[in-house]
């Protein structure tokens, strides 16, 4: 079975492909095909962002397709910034602006008051089917100033319970064993898997 990866973000690619390895598909992503328009991701949830992404690649590649949506949810902030994680700090994504901001907004704060969530809602869509989510949370802190050099986004300042490594010090694998996506995508292997059989 053919099953399309729905995002451009080549790390997103590189971490699922890691977690769904040993399944019998035939994994591609949405980077191998650029004619297809950028979904605009203007849901006001994670789980309305990650259907319309997977709906619009199952549609216009005619596969079953997986998206992922992804959120940091920070306590002190009242949840933000959430489903607009991307663009935290501009219109254009920029995780070196993103996590400055957040710092910003962040001084101050004392240990107890850093807590945060990074929430991964995955869609998986049949060609003219139906289309089901599973999500993944993990629960964390974010630390006052960035920790190592893996990963993206706001690998550096995610600090996961129970961790004394930040999400960006950690291989792949250590991050795809505790986090959001590892929990979210290999809940969606289960759906994958009646899928195939
Ligand atoms: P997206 O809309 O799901 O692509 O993700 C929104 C934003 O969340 C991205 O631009 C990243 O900044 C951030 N993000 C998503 N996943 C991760 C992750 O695994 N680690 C760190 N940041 C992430």
């Amino acid at each position: 079975m053919k099953l399309v990866l729905a995002t451009r973000n080549r790390h997103k690619v590189e971490e699922i492909r890691a977690i769904l390895a040993g399944l019998d598909v035939d994994l591609s992503s949405f980077l191998e095909y650029p004619d297809i328009p950028d979904v605009v991701e203007d849901g006001a949830t994670l789980e309305k962002n990650a259907i319309k992404k997977a709906r619009a690649v199952a549609d216009a590649t005619g596969l079953p397709a997986l998206a992922d949506d992804t959120g940091l949810e920070v306590d002190a902030l009242g949840g933000a910034p959430g489903v607009r994680s991307a663009r935290y700090a501009g219109d254009e994504p920029d995780y070196e602006r993103n996590n400055e901001k957040l710092l910003r907004e962040l001084e101050g704060v004392p240990d107890g008051e850093r807590r945060a969530r990074f929430r991964c809602v995955v869609a998986l869509a049949v060609p003219g089917g139906d289309t089901r989510t599973v999500e993944g949370v993990t629960v964390g802190v974010i630390l006052r100033a960035r920790r190592g050099s893996g990963g993206f986004g706001y690998d550096p300042l995610f600090l996961p319970d129970g961790s004394d490594k930040a999400y960006a010090e950690m291989t792949g694998a250590e991050k795809n064993a505790v986090s959001h996506r590892g929990r979210a995508v290999r809940s969606a292997r289960g759906l994958i898997e009646k899928l195939l059989a």
